[in-house]
């Protein structure tokens, strides 16, 4: 009889003894029953006798129960994803059940056995495929000479052919002829029986096997710059090996094409590749920068995958069947056996970091997975955070700089509007309307920055003073006039737009502030003899809604874009000379002390979307504040130089990366009890040396969903002793917590105070 340890997905900070009639594996998921409820366990220690478990870990022997069902065949996760889920869950303070559950895809968290994933692929029929070797241009026999009538059909039946003609593979995955030729086509030609679609069986391969070593090389690369070139010698000469790479690169600097040099050396030593991007980077341009250079199947993992896509590009990858895989956050936890080396892009994006749950940040984790295979990782972005540019400026990170535009193209310089005592027409001021005409008028497009959806941030009451609220919350609800809703942006609530006062009935409300759709009737009004196309994420529903959309612009469909966040990221606007940046003072006001640092990238960002060679762009901010330090110094001397002097403040003032914090939130409907228990970790952390602590003190989001919300901040300059503080704490912690019943969590680096 085997005793199994098993990480059961429950939010107990422990792994559960079960027996079964032989050894299992470790990685293996088995089902258990867990109070009276089958769940999906992972088998994490597996004993022949009790003596070889620590006493503290036995528990009551004669409780164990046998497990109901071994799941798999041969172990889901490796022992190294094991040992790196066992580091998570430490180091996130994080139940180790959960945290196994959350590497595991959606397919495989049911309690069902594990079937074999079969994807689609596609053939030339039998007889085609007969005839479809070496030496023979099938392109000149009967049926596909009949095709050329229909030129795209006849290019696909081209691409097929010449893909399997070698004969080391019969087929192509459905999805890999998705990439290049439309659904209808190929089943156009299924049901002239050209070619042929069947299910195969996913099964242990290798990738590199398929394309060939032939392949790669006739892979075309631009002659790097001498900066690029630093950068692709200066990591090439340290592949098999782990170090971390920092490259800042302004925007438009060719750091793109950096990754894709390096990656064609990893592919090349039969490697895979890992490449994180952000959320909203994820766009179709993106997978097929990478497609058309390599030729070969990107797996691409993203939130909009069903479970069962999802599946496929993770056993793909298990099973080393694909050499590359893009995603966002959630795809560092793809299982890759011979991972060479991990790409993440804009690595100051805050989607890296998962803000529930289990915390961890993506970027944290791919270090420590690169360390633990020996592997190099590689972080780009125009504007690094302070912690990543401290360890490059320290030595360790290694780190390159590419500060030319590829092609020549130049930085937009910013300028500073001051709005103060000026009359706005639609939040936009005189200077500002002069600057778009002016470009607008030279057949350019110009680009309007604006924080917030929706018509206007709060309805008041003329004659009361009333705001209308939202009740869960105490936030002003914003105005959403397209739908005729209010809806708060804090917990997602609606209403529909109140007609009177609900205080004094009054008729007469107002609305305070500007969103997006207010701006976008303003341009309208002002300039109405352009196009203006708005971009948030009420506008751009759907899947392909934000590529069309950026299409249209790149096309010049519309001369005016207006948007939120989604417009800092990524995309390239090569027509876009003026950017706009509205309503952003905010932020230099902010009680979080990475305000002004979240603040510099974001202005960075938006600015270098625009702009090419012979086409420069500018960009223009408009705030109350111009002789404000950050601004100055952003606007003068860019965002490398005010980081670095950023850095030195955090240094004086013993803030991170100088310090390590990590924070306790706890919420609950009675403000007393949820500070009564902050409190309680606060007593338990007194007297400790190297340890300080500040609160209980209100979230940043003081109330949401009914909750008043707090939180304690614990700082050490240590980053070990933090850790064994928590370690020692955190039981006794969950243990009061869950007596007093207030919701708790805990967020190690935390990156904001919300
Ligand atoms: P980044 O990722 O830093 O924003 P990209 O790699 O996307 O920059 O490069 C910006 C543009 O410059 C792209 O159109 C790219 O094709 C081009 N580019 C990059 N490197 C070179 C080079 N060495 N020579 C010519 N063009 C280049
Ligand atoms: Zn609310």
């Amino acid at each position: 009889m085997a005793i199994l340890a098993i990480a059961v997905p429950v939010p107990l900070r422990k792994t559960f003894n079960y027996t079964y009639a032989q050894p299992v594996e470790l990685g293996v998921r088995v089902q258990v029953s867990f109070a009276n409820r089958p769940l999906v366990g992972v088998v994490v220690g597996c004993v022949n006798s009790i003596d070889e478990i620590p006493l503290e870990q036995q528990g009551d022997p004669n409780k164990y129960k046998p497990i109901d069902a071994v799941l798999d065949d041969t172990p889901m996760l490796s022992q190294s994803w094991l040992s790196l889920l066992h580091w998570l869950a430490s180091y996130y303070q994080h139940p180790l059940g959960e945290v196994v559950q959350t590497a595991l895809p959606n397919a495989l968290r049911k309690p069902q056995s594990s079937q074999p994933t079969l994807i689609n692929v596609l053939a030339l029929s039998p007889t085609l495929q007969a005839i479809n070797v070496p030496g023979n241009d099938i392109t000149q026999t009967v049926p596909f000479i009949h095709l050329k009538r229909a030129p795209k059909q006849f290019a696909l039946a081209c691409f097929v052919a010449a893909k399997t003609q070698s004969g080391t593979v019969d087929s192509l995955t459905k999805d890999e002829v998705k990439q290049h030729f439309s659904s209808a086509l190929i089943n156009a030609l299924i049901k002239k029986e050209i070619l042929i679609e069947s299910q195969h069986q996913l099964t242990s391969g290798c990738w590199f096997d398929r394309v060939g070593a032939e392949h790669f090389a006739h892979i075309a690369e631009l002659p790097a710059n001498v900066e690029q070139s630093v950068a692709i010698s200066g990591i090439s000469a340290q592949l098999n090996q782990f170090s971390c790479f920092l490259i800042e690169g302004i925007t438009g600097s060719g750091k793109t094409e950096v990754y894709l040099q390096v990656i064609n050396k990893v592919l090349q030593q039969r490697q895979q590749v890992l490449i994180l991007v952000p959320e909203i980077g994820l766009t179709p341009q993106t997978v097929s920068r990478f497609e058309s250079r390599f030729g070969i199947t990107v797996g691409v993992l993203h939130s909009g995958l069903t479970d069962t896509e999802r599946l496929v590009v993770w056993q793909q990858a298990r099973l080393n069947q694909i050499g590359i895989v893009i995603g966002t956050r959630s795809a560092i936890f793809t299982p890759l056996p011979e991972l060479g080396m991990i790409i993440i892009d804009e690595e100051h994006d805050d989607s890296f970091k998962q803000q529930d749950g289990l915390r961890y940040h993506a970027r944290d984790l791919a270090i420590m997975l690169a360390q633990k295979q020996g592997i190099p990782i590689v972080l780009g972005t125009a504007t690094p955070v302070l912690e990543s540019l401290h360890r490059a400026l320290t030595g360790k990170f290694q780190h390159f700089k590419l500060e030319q535009r590829a092609g020549n193209a130049t930085v937009a310089p910013v300028h500073l509007i001051d709005i103060c005592q000026q009359p706005l027409h639609y939040g936009l001021a005189p200077a500002t309307l002069d600057v778009m005409q002016s470009h607008l008028s030279q057949g350019n497009q110009v680009l309007l920055f604006i924080n917030r959806r929706g018509f206007a941030p709060a309805v008041v009451c003329s004659s009361c003073g009333h705001v209308e609220d939202c009740h869960a919350c105490d936030k002003p609800m914003t105005y959403h006039k397209t739908q005729s809703r209010m809806v708060c942006h804090q917990c997602l609530a609606q209403a529909s737009a109140p007609h009177h006062c609900s205080v004094c009935g009054a008729s007469e409300l107002i609305t305070q502030g500007i969103g997006t759709e207010q701006l976008e009737q303003g341009l309208n009004e002002l300039f109405p003899q352009y196009s203006t196309i708005r971009i948030d994420s009420d506008s751009m529903r759907g899947k392909h809604t934000l590529s069309q959309t950026i299409e249209a612009v790149n096309q010049r469909k519309h001369q005016i874009l207006l948007g939120t966040q989604i417009l800092a990221k990524g995309h390239h606007f090569a027509h876009v000379t003026c950017v706009v940046i509205m309503d952003v003072d905010g932020a230099l006001f902010s009680a979080d002390f990475r305000a002004p640092e979240k603040l510099a990238q974001l202005i960075t960002q938006i600015s270098g979307r625009a702009g090419r060679a012979d086409k420069p762009g500018e960009t223009f901010l408009q705030t109350t504040q111009p002789g404000h330090p950050l601004l100055q110094d952003l606007v003068n001397n860019g965002y490398g130089h005010f980081a670095r002097f950023a850095l030195h403040e955090r240094e004086q003032a013993a803030l991170p990366p100088f310090t390590y914090q990590v924070i306790l939130r706890a919420e609950d409907e009675s403000p007393q009890r949820a500070t009564q228990l902050l409190q309680f970790a606060r007593h338990l952390l007194t007297n400790m040396q190297n340890i300080s602590t500040i609160g209980p003190v209100p979230c940043l989001i003081e109330k949401k969903q009914t909750r008043h919300r707090y939180m304690l901040i614990i700082q050490s300059p240590y980053r070990n002793l933090r850790q064994k503080v928590l370690d020692t704490i955190i039981d006794d912690y969950a243990k009061y917590a869950n007596k007093l019943r207030v919701r708790w969590s805990i967020d190690v680096d935390n990156i904001d105070f919300n």
